[in-house]
């Protein structure tokens, strides 16, 4: 395993590994790797000459290691072997999980393994799937103090819906469990519908759904309605039956907590609506949608104060006048990263989310009840003072998270 890690453009400047020895200690080394990086995914790639071992942090891409064709046979099977799928099945993709006894923090860390058939051999690609649950919790969310506020109010009434507004890659699940890890469960009967079940949570009644069998999010809560539940998380809604149980068990005194795929929290009302939920039943029982996208963090360690242009300057006292003083918009600070050693030359470190929070009050239920477009309920949620995603990102930006640039990438 090499020790430092390579800027991707460099792989052709590499040399490829030609003396593994011991090839469960070099398995066992790039996952201990992968998990002390905080990568997400491994992906071991055969080519023509060599396997190419990558690692995805954040959405970087970093190339770990360039194995020798002679081992690939090797390292895919020690894989398969590990993963307890088929050895001699190479022509069709399989998938199942592995567990990895993390020695340094003393905890099994779930791998979800699936492969490829691909021109040269079989491509794997495994994400990790960090079992150790401690570090979510809502504070960890980065939520900026107002916003927090306003969940932790809503989640103190425990009889409505709150939704997790996401597009593709936003992490949804590490919000959704950090809301649900804010109840203690012994005081509770909480109860989950999952798809895949990620995390392993004492004394909730996690459950995976399986639509192959008829047992889909649906009829799940259908039943699960039944079993004296307090809270409800389920994963995803994605259809009408599921919006219309969802808001049936929020009005019957459920606190229901699931996701939705749409791009901002204004949208999410609409696309509940389009989904022919009652408005007025989902007036009643809306609470609160949390929208979110996941972006880079500034590596802490290199970055440094930067001037704005003339335009850009303009362009943030646009966006935070309607929140901030005057005064303080005159001595604003944002920063830029250099690389360094730490941020592996990327000049990130970890991530980051955008948030914004639009809480369902009573003006925006006339809105709901004429079944307003996005736009007319965000343009009323704003003069709300609610902080829009782009608002949170600048101010993240002050808060030395995140750039000027990165934040009107979210316009
Ligand atoms: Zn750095």
């Amino acid at each position: 395993m090499t020790k430092y890690l390579t800027p991707k453009d460099d792989i052709k400047a590499m040399r490829t590994n030609k003396s593994i020895i011991d090839i469960v200690d070099y398995v066992n080394n790039m996952f201990k790797t992968a998990i002390d990086m905080w990568a997400s995914d491994i992906h071991v790639e055969p080519t023509e000459d060599f396997i190419l071992i990558r690692f995805r942090k954040d959405w970087d891409f970093l190339i770990i290691d360039k194995v020798d064709k002679e081992f690939t046979s090797a390292v895919v099977t020690r894989l398969k072997v590990l993963s307890r799928i088929k050895i001699d099945e190479n022509k069709k993709p399989q998938d199942w999980k592995i567990i990895y006894f993390y020695e340094k923090e003393k905890v099994n860390i779930d791998i979800r393994l699936s492969t490829l058939p691909t021109k040269f051999w079989e491509k794997v690609v495994m994400r990790i799937l960090k079992q150790d649950t401690s570090l979510i919790n809502i504070q960890a969310l980065g939520l900026i103090d107002i916003n927090l506020e306003k969940l932790k109010e809503a989640l103190r009434s425990t009889y409505w819906i709150i939704l997790v507004a996401w597009p593709t890659g936003s992490w949804k699940s590490t919000t959704l469990f950090g809301i649900l890890k804010n109840f203690n469960p012994l005081e509770f009967n909480i109860s989950t519908l999952e798809d895949p079940i990620e995390y392993n949570i004492d004394y909730v009644n996690q459950s995976q759904v399986k639509s192959e069998i008829g047992y889909t999010f649906a009829s799940g809560l259908r039943s699960l309605v039944r079993q004296d539940p307090d809270i409800i998380m389920v994963w995803e809604i994605r259809d009408k039956e599921t919006a219309t149980l969802a808001v049936e068990a929020a009005l019957t005194w459920h606190l229901v907590l699931s996701t939705i795929h749409t791009n901002s929290a204004s949208a999410t009302i609409q696309r509940l609506i389009n989904m022919w939920v009652e408005p007025f039943l989902l007036a009643s029982a809306m609470k609160m949608v949390v929208s979110q996208r996941l972006w880079k963090r500034l590596c802490p360690h290199c970055k440094e104060k930067t001037e704005l242009s003339e335009i850009q300057k303009a362009k943030v006292i646009e966006y935070l006048a309607p929140i901030s003083e005057e005064e303080s918009l005159k001595h604003m600070e944002f920063y830029v990263w250099k690389w360094c050693e730490v941020c592996n030359g990327t000049g990130y470190k970890w991530r980051i989310w955008f948030h914004e929070i639009l809480t369902v009050w009573d003006y925006l239920e006339p809105l709901i009840l004429k079944k307003e477009p996005a736009h007319r309920i965000q343009e009323e949620w704003i003069k709300h003072w609610m902080i829009t995603i782009v608002q949170d990102a600048l101010i993240k930006a002050l808060m030395w998270q995140t750039t000027v640039e990165e934040a009107f990438k979210l316009i």
